[in-house]
């Protein structure tokens, strides 16, 4: 029976790869890559020999069709990203979408994938998180995608450009406030490190270093009840709601 199977791959260690996804790399008849080059040195590492095909966010539903129907007939595909884990602010989710719709079936390989790390790693609340990925580029929109974060009492994941941090860490100050934050950096990687405290001490410490490498931003949830008090704001006045009949 053929199947789709998303293979996570490391995010910089690659003995993150797990045993199963290498069989399962090995086996598949096709790897439906984000990035074939990328994907060609990884392989190699490994000494896989398995086809390579291109899917990636610019694919058209054509591209998609065609792997759905290699799996209708029999064939096992292999989906990868560049990094992690495929469909988690990377190519996959259409695929799988398509997949369900034609009774397809989809195998999801557990394994490496950036925020995950970050969140354990950053010492905040696990209880409950919020991944958010990439914000919008666009100072507006960003604006506005981190103002309806604002009551959310999970903790908030971001993935997020080197080029962009510092910017969007000012953007958090002014939308949520100078709350708990945690840069996760180059996990896995030689260099990595996690830089914590509040949004103010973060913007002071990318005064004095560069920001380089691959980042999460950990982000404290909103304290219960603070923007009730807020949004509110009669309440706290003694003023009777004034009912007319
Ligand atoms: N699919 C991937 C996953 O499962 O984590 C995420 C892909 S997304 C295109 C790439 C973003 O993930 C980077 O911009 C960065 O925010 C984050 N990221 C990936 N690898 C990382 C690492 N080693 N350390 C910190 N952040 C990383």
């Amino acid at each position: 029976e053929g199947a789709i199977f998303l293979v996570p791959t490391p995010i910089g260690n690659l003995e993150d790869i797990t045993y199963r996804a290498l069989n399962t790399l090995k086996t598949a008849n096709v790897i439906a890559a984000e990035d074939t080059r990328n994907t060609k040195k990884l392989l190699n590492y490994f000494e896989i020999n398995t086809p390579l095909t291109s899917y990636h966010e610019h694919s058209n539903l054509g591209k998609i069709e065609d792997l759905i129907r290699q799996a209708e007939e029999g064939a096992k595909i292999a989906v990868v990203s560049d990094a992690g884990m495929p469909a988690i602010s990377d190519p996959g989710s259409g695929l799988v979408e398509e997949a369900l719709k034609r009774n397809v079936k989809v195998i999801v390989l557990p394994g490496a994938n950036a925020a995950l790390a970050a969140l354990v790693g950053s010492g905040m609340s696990t209880n409950e998180f919020y991944f958010y990925g990439f914000l919008p580029r666009k100072k507006k929109e960003k604006i506005e995608a981190l103002t309806d974060l604002k009551k959310i009492s999970a903790t908030l994941l971001f993935y997020e450009s080197p080029f962009r941090v510092k910017d969007t860490l000012e953007n958090i100050r002014d939308t949520l406030g100078n709350r708990k934050v945690a840069l996760a950096r180059e996990l896995t990687k030689r260099f990595e490190e996690y830089i914590r405290g509040t949004v103010d001490d973060l913007l002071a410490w990318v005064k004095t270093n560069e920001l380089k490498g691959e980042f999460v931003i950990v982000v404290e949830g909103a304290e219960a009840g603070a923007e009730d008090a807020e949004d509110n704001w009669w309440s706290n006045l003694g003023v009777k709601e004034h009912v007319d009949h």
